[in-house]
Protein backbone atom coordinates (compact mmCIF):
# COMPACT_ATOMS: atom_id res chain seq x y z
CA UNK A 1 0.00 0.00 0.00
CA UNK A 2 1.48 3.27 -0.52
CA UNK A 3 2.08 5.96 1.83
CA UNK A 4 -0.72 8.32 2.53
CA UNK A 5 2.09 11.64 3.11
CA UNK A 6 2.77 13.62 0.17
CA UNK A 7 6.37 15.68 0.36
CA UNK A 8 5.77 18.83 -1.11
CA UNK A 9 9.68 19.49 -2.19
CA UNK A 10 11.20 17.37 -5.05
CA UNK A 11 14.15 15.02 -2.95
CA UNK A 12 15.56 14.65 -6.33
CA UNK A 13 17.01 17.17 -7.29
CA UNK A 14 20.60 19.47 -6.82
CA UNK A 15 19.62 22.62 -4.78
CA UNK A 16 18.30 23.50 -1.54
CA UNK A 17 14.63 23.25 -0.62
CA UNK A 18 12.53 23.20 2.70
CA UNK A 19 8.90 22.14 3.01
CA UNK A 20 6.49 19.87 4.31
CA UNK A 21 6.12 16.40 4.63
CA UNK A 22 2.11 16.54 4.62
CA UNK A 23 -0.41 14.07 7.10
CA UNK A 24 -3.12 13.90 6.46
CA UNK A 25 -5.17 14.25 9.64
CA UNK A 26 -8.84 15.22 9.79
CA UNK A 27 -10.01 16.24 12.98
CA UNK A 28 -12.98 18.71 14.84
CA UNK A 29 -10.66 21.78 14.53
CA UNK A 30 -9.64 21.07 10.83
CA UNK A 31 -11.80 18.86 8.55
CA UNK A 32 -9.20 18.54 5.53
CA UNK A 33 -6.36 19.23 7.22
CA UNK A 34 -2.77 18.13 7.55
CA UNK A 35 0.17 17.53 10.09
CA UNK A 36 3.31 19.74 8.84
CA UNK A 37 6.12 17.64 9.46
CA UNK A 38 9.18 19.90 8.39
CA UNK A 39 11.89 18.57 5.64
CA UNK A 40 14.61 19.88 3.78
CA UNK A 41 17.24 18.13 0.97
CA UNK A 42 20.58 19.85 0.11
CA UNK A 43 22.41 18.02 -2.47
CA UNK A 44 24.91 18.46 -5.20
CA UNK A 45 26.73 16.17 -7.20
CA UNK A 46 27.66 12.82 -7.10
CA UNK A 47 27.92 11.09 -3.44
CA UNK A 48 25.79 9.21 -0.78
CA UNK A 49 22.76 10.17 0.89
CA UNK A 50 21.93 10.76 4.53
CA UNK A 51 19.19 11.10 6.39
CA UNK A 52 19.67 13.03 9.36
CA UNK A 53 16.45 13.22 11.55
CA UNK A 54 15.47 14.44 15.23
CA UNK A 55 12.52 14.81 17.45
CA UNK A 56 11.52 10.75 16.97
CA UNK A 57 11.30 11.45 20.18
CA UNK A 58 9.33 14.90 20.57
CA UNK A 59 11.26 15.92 24.52
CA UNK A 60 14.71 15.19 22.75
CA UNK A 61 16.45 18.43 21.51
CA UNK A 62 19.86 18.42 20.40
CA UNK A 63 19.30 16.72 17.26
CA UNK A 64 16.33 19.61 16.34
CA UNK A 65 18.54 22.05 17.13
CA UNK A 66 21.78 21.10 15.38
CA UNK A 67 19.57 20.20 12.07
CA UNK A 68 18.21 23.11 12.49
CA UNK A 69 21.53 25.14 12.19
CA UNK A 70 22.44 22.49 9.44
CA UNK A 71 19.49 23.10 7.04
CA UNK A 72 20.30 27.21 7.83
CA UNK A 73 23.43 27.43 7.42
CA UNK A 74 24.75 24.26 4.87
CA UNK A 75 24.59 25.17 1.07
CA UNK A 76 24.59 22.92 -1.60
CA UNK A 77 28.34 24.33 -3.01
CA UNK A 78 29.50 22.27 0.52
CA UNK A 79 27.73 18.95 -0.60
CA UNK A 80 28.80 15.96 -2.46
CA UNK A 81 25.34 13.92 -2.53
CA UNK A 82 22.38 14.27 -0.71
CA UNK A 83 21.19 15.24 2.96
CA UNK A 84 17.71 14.42 3.80
CA UNK A 85 16.66 16.48 7.46
CA UNK A 86 13.74 15.86 9.44
CA UNK A 87 14.55 17.87 12.39
CA UNK A 88 10.94 16.96 13.87
CA UNK A 89 9.87 13.69 13.14
CA UNK A 90 6.86 12.75 15.17
CA UNK A 91 5.86 16.62 14.62
CA UNK A 92 3.22 16.62 17.02
CA UNK A 93 5.38 15.18 19.62
CA UNK A 94 8.12 17.49 18.96
CA UNK A 95 5.25 20.48 19.17
CA UNK A 96 3.94 19.43 22.65
CA UNK A 97 7.65 18.59 24.00
CA UNK A 98 6.54 14.99 24.67
CA UNK A 99 8.22 11.46 23.97
CA UNK A 100 5.11 10.52 22.67
CA UNK A 101 2.42 11.96 20.32
CA UNK A 102 -0.34 14.17 22.00
CA UNK A 103 -2.44 12.58 18.62
CA UNK A 104 -2.45 9.20 19.32
CA UNK A 105 -0.10 8.27 22.01
CA UNK A 106 1.76 6.47 19.38
CA UNK A 107 5.79 6.56 20.15
CA UNK A 108 7.40 6.55 16.63
CA UNK A 109 10.62 4.68 18.00
CA UNK A 110 8.79 1.91 18.64
CA UNK A 111 6.53 1.71 15.47
CA UNK A 112 8.48 0.60 12.63
CA UNK A 113 8.32 -0.86 10.24
CA UNK A 114 4.69 1.48 10.67
CA UNK A 115 1.28 0.88 8.91
CA UNK A 116 0.32 3.06 5.53
CA UNK A 117 -3.47 3.34 6.92
CA UNK A 118 -2.68 3.21 10.60
CA UNK A 119 -2.75 6.01 13.12
CA UNK A 120 -0.48 9.30 12.40
CA UNK A 121 2.66 7.48 14.17
CA UNK A 122 2.75 4.66 12.51
CA UNK A 123 2.03 6.61 9.22
CA UNK A 124 5.28 8.56 9.72
CA UNK A 125 6.88 5.26 10.42
CA UNK A 126 5.67 3.73 7.18
CA UNK A 127 6.73 6.74 5.29
CA UNK A 128 10.17 6.79 6.50
CA UNK A 129 10.55 2.56 5.90
CA UNK A 130 8.66 2.45 2.59
CA UNK A 131 9.57 6.14 1.46
CA UNK A 132 12.59 7.59 2.77
CA UNK A 133 14.94 5.18 4.28
CA UNK A 134 15.53 3.40 -0.03
CA UNK A 135 17.11 6.72 -0.58
CA UNK A 136 19.82 6.45 1.81
CA UNK A 137 23.00 4.95 2.15
CA UNK A 138 23.65 6.04 5.95
CA UNK A 139 21.05 7.31 8.68
CA UNK A 140 22.06 8.97 12.14
CA UNK A 141 19.18 9.89 14.33
CA UNK A 142 19.51 11.92 17.12
CA UNK A 143 17.99 11.14 20.12
CA UNK A 144 19.11 11.96 23.78
CA UNK A 145 17.66 10.38 27.09
CA UNK A 146 14.14 12.84 27.13
CA UNK A 147 12.33 13.48 30.11
CA UNK A 148 13.01 10.75 31.91
CA UNK A 149 16.43 9.51 31.68
CA UNK A 150 19.69 11.29 31.78
CA UNK A 151 22.99 9.95 29.08
CA UNK A 152 26.14 10.72 29.30
CA UNK A 153 26.93 12.09 25.91
CA UNK A 154 26.72 8.69 23.82
CA UNK A 155 25.88 7.49 19.95
CA UNK A 156 25.06 3.64 19.29
CA UNK A 157 24.76 1.28 17.07
CA UNK A 158 22.95 -1.86 16.74
CA UNK A 159 25.07 -5.54 15.89
CA UNK A 160 23.95 -7.41 12.92
CA UNK A 161 25.33 -7.93 9.28
CA UNK A 162 29.15 -8.10 10.02
CA UNK A 163 29.78 -5.52 6.61
CA UNK A 164 27.03 -2.90 8.01
CA UNK A 165 28.57 -3.24 11.31
CA UNK A 166 31.85 -2.26 10.30
CA UNK A 167 30.70 0.31 8.79
CA UNK A 168 28.92 2.18 11.65
CA UNK A 169 31.83 1.54 13.32
CA UNK A 170 33.50 3.84 11.43
CA UNK A 171 30.46 6.34 11.33
CA UNK A 172 30.52 6.14 15.70
CA UNK A 173 34.51 6.81 15.69
CA UNK A 174 33.38 9.42 13.20
CA UNK A 175 30.66 10.80 15.27
CA UNK A 176 33.19 11.20 18.49
CA UNK A 177 31.07 11.22 21.24
CA UNK A 178 32.73 10.75 24.57
CA UNK A 179 31.22 7.40 25.09
CA UNK A 180 29.65 4.74 22.11
CA UNK A 181 28.00 1.60 22.59
CA UNK A 182 26.30 -1.28 21.00
CA UNK A 183 23.30 -2.48 21.50
CA UNK A 184 22.18 -6.13 20.39
CA UNK A 185 18.85 -6.38 18.26
CA UNK A 186 15.75 -6.98 19.89
CA UNK A 187 16.09 -6.84 23.28
CA UNK A 188 14.23 -4.72 25.47
CA UNK A 189 13.01 -2.85 22.37
CA UNK A 190 12.16 -3.31 19.04
CA UNK A 191 10.28 -1.44 16.18
CA UNK A 192 12.75 1.38 15.87
CA UNK A 193 14.35 3.20 13.19
CA UNK A 194 17.44 1.36 13.93
CA UNK A 195 15.59 -2.05 13.60
CA UNK A 196 14.57 -0.46 10.32
CA UNK A 197 17.66 0.28 8.88
CA UNK A 198 19.27 -2.83 9.58
CA UNK A 199 16.21 -4.74 7.71
CA UNK A 200 17.52 -2.70 4.72
CA UNK A 201 21.13 -3.20 5.34
CA UNK A 202 21.46 0.45 5.72
CA UNK A 203 24.45 1.73 7.99
CA UNK A 204 22.55 3.41 10.82
CA UNK A 205 23.74 5.60 14.31
CA UNK A 206 21.81 6.80 17.33
CA UNK A 207 22.70 8.70 19.81
CA UNK A 208 21.69 9.56 23.69
CA UNK A 209 23.27 12.65 24.01
CA UNK A 210 22.15 13.73 27.89
CA UNK A 211 17.99 14.37 28.77
CA UNK A 212 15.95 15.36 31.03
CA UNK A 213 13.83 17.40 29.08
CA UNK A 214 16.33 19.80 27.92
CA UNK A 215 19.79 20.66 26.37
CA UNK A 216 23.08 22.15 27.25
CA UNK A 217 25.72 23.80 25.53
CA UNK A 218 27.76 20.94 26.16
CA UNK A 219 25.49 18.17 24.73
CA UNK A 220 24.74 20.63 21.22
CA UNK A 221 28.34 20.88 20.79
CA UNK A 222 28.40 17.05 20.48
CA UNK A 223 25.61 16.75 18.74
CA UNK A 224 27.03 19.18 16.02
CA UNK A 225 30.63 17.81 16.17
CA UNK A 226 29.13 14.76 15.71
CA UNK A 227 27.16 15.72 12.33
CA UNK A 228 30.30 17.04 11.25
CA UNK A 229 32.48 14.09 12.07
CA UNK A 230 30.06 11.67 10.30
CA UNK A 231 29.19 13.95 7.10
CA UNK A 232 33.18 14.43 6.75
CA UNK A 233 33.63 10.13 7.20
CA UNK A 234 31.00 9.44 4.62
CA UNK A 235 32.54 12.25 2.05
CA UNK A 236 29.17 14.51 1.75
CA UNK A 237 30.61 17.63 3.36
CA UNK A 238 33.45 19.35 5.34
CA UNK A 239 31.94 21.52 7.73
CA UNK A 240 34.33 23.28 9.96
CA UNK A 241 31.69 22.76 13.14
CA UNK A 242 33.95 20.23 14.87
CA UNK A 243 37.31 22.20 14.12
CA UNK A 244 38.47 19.23 12.00
CA UNK A 245 39.37 17.73 14.87
CA UNK A 246 38.86 13.75 15.22
CA UNK A 247 38.18 13.20 18.74
CA UNK A 248 38.01 9.82 20.39
CA UNK A 249 35.61 8.20 21.60
CA UNK A 250 35.14 4.58 24.38
CA UNK A 251 33.76 1.98 22.81
CA UNK A 252 31.37 0.08 25.05
CA UNK A 253 28.63 -2.71 24.83
CA UNK A 254 25.62 -2.86 26.49
CA UNK A 255 24.53 -6.67 27.12
CA UNK A 256 21.63 -8.70 28.94
CA UNK A 257 19.21 -7.34 31.94
CA UNK A 258 22.68 -7.69 34.55
CA UNK A 259 23.24 -4.33 32.70
CA UNK A 260 20.20 -2.54 33.55
CA UNK A 261 18.51 -1.48 37.31
CA UNK A 262 15.09 -1.04 37.77
CA UNK A 263 13.17 0.04 40.75
CA UNK A 264 11.49 -2.84 42.65
CA UNK A 265 9.37 -0.65 44.21
CA UNK A 266 7.95 2.74 44.30
CA UNK A 267 9.40 6.20 45.95
CA UNK A 268 11.55 9.17 45.70
CA UNK A 269 14.71 8.10 43.75
CA UNK A 270 18.40 9.08 45.44
CA UNK A 271 21.01 7.86 42.93
CA UNK A 272 24.21 7.14 44.31
CA UNK A 273 26.17 7.10 41.16
CA UNK A 274 26.09 9.56 38.28
CA UNK A 275 26.64 8.95 34.16
CA UNK A 276 29.98 8.50 33.49
CA UNK A 277 30.95 6.81 36.40
CA UNK A 278 32.59 3.41 37.10
CA UNK A 279 30.89 1.13 39.05
CA UNK A 280 31.06 -2.87 40.58
CA UNK A 281 29.11 -5.51 41.24
CA UNK A 282 27.56 -4.77 44.19
CA UNK A 283 27.67 -1.19 44.90
CA UNK A 284 24.66 0.36 45.88
CA UNK A 285 23.25 2.28 43.04
CA UNK A 286 20.79 3.75 44.55
CA UNK A 287 17.85 4.38 47.48
CA UNK A 288 14.14 4.55 47.15
CA UNK A 289 13.11 6.71 49.96
CA UNK A 290 8.97 6.06 50.89
CA UNK A 291 6.88 9.42 51.05
CA UNK A 292 4.29 8.68 53.11
CA UNK A 293 6.30 6.61 56.04
CA UNK A 294 9.78 8.66 55.75
CA UNK A 295 10.92 6.48 59.09
CA UNK A 296 11.04 3.34 57.46
CA UNK A 297 14.38 2.28 55.76
CA UNK A 298 15.11 3.71 52.31
CA UNK A 299 14.69 0.60 49.50
CA UNK A 300 18.29 -0.08 48.49
CA UNK A 301 19.61 -1.29 45.22
CA UNK A 302 22.43 -2.07 43.92
CA UNK A 303 24.73 -2.64 40.48
CA UNK A 304 24.26 -6.35 39.52
CA UNK A 305 27.89 -5.88 37.85
CA UNK A 306 30.98 -3.78 36.58
CA UNK A 307 30.79 -1.26 34.11
CA UNK A 308 30.21 2.58 33.05
CA UNK A 309 27.09 4.23 33.97
CA UNK A 310 25.72 4.97 30.78
CA UNK A 311 22.08 6.85 32.26
CA UNK A 312 20.23 7.55 35.22
CA UNK A 313 16.88 7.42 35.93
CA UNK A 314 16.06 12.08 35.76
CA UNK A 315 12.80 12.53 37.77
CA UNK A 316 12.94 11.61 41.49
CA UNK A 317 9.22 10.42 42.08
CA UNK A 318 9.40 6.68 40.75
CA UNK A 319 7.08 3.67 40.10
CA UNK A 320 8.13 -0.01 40.59
CA UNK A 321 9.63 -1.01 37.33
CA UNK A 322 11.03 2.44 36.44
CA UNK A 323 14.41 1.99 34.50
CA UNK A 324 17.05 4.02 37.72
CA UNK A 325 20.71 3.15 35.32
CA UNK A 326 22.30 0.94 32.83
CA UNK A 327 25.61 0.10 32.52
CA UNK A 328 28.15 -0.34 29.43
CA UNK A 329 30.96 -2.55 29.43
CA UNK A 330 33.93 -2.04 27.54
CA UNK A 331 33.58 -4.18 23.84
CA UNK A 332 36.10 -7.05 23.43
CA UNK A 333 36.35 -6.63 27.55
CA1 LIG B 1 14.93 8.66 22.53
Amino acid sequence: MASRLLCEIDLEAPGKRTGFLRLPHSTHESAYGWIPIPIAVIANGRGPTILLSAGNHGDEYEGQIALGRLIREVEPGQVQGRIIALPALNFRAAQAGRRTSPVDGGNLNRSFPGVADGTPTQQIAYHMDSVILPLCDAVVDLHSGGSSLMYTPSALARRGDAAVFERQLGMLRAFGAPHSYIVQPGGLWGGTLSDACALRGIPQLGTELGGGGHATPATVGVAERGIAGVLRHLGIADLDWDGRVARPTRLLQVGGSDYFVHAPDPGVFEPLAEPGEEVKAGQPAGRLHQTEVPWREPIAVHFARDGVVLVKRWPGMTARGDCLFHLGTDLGG
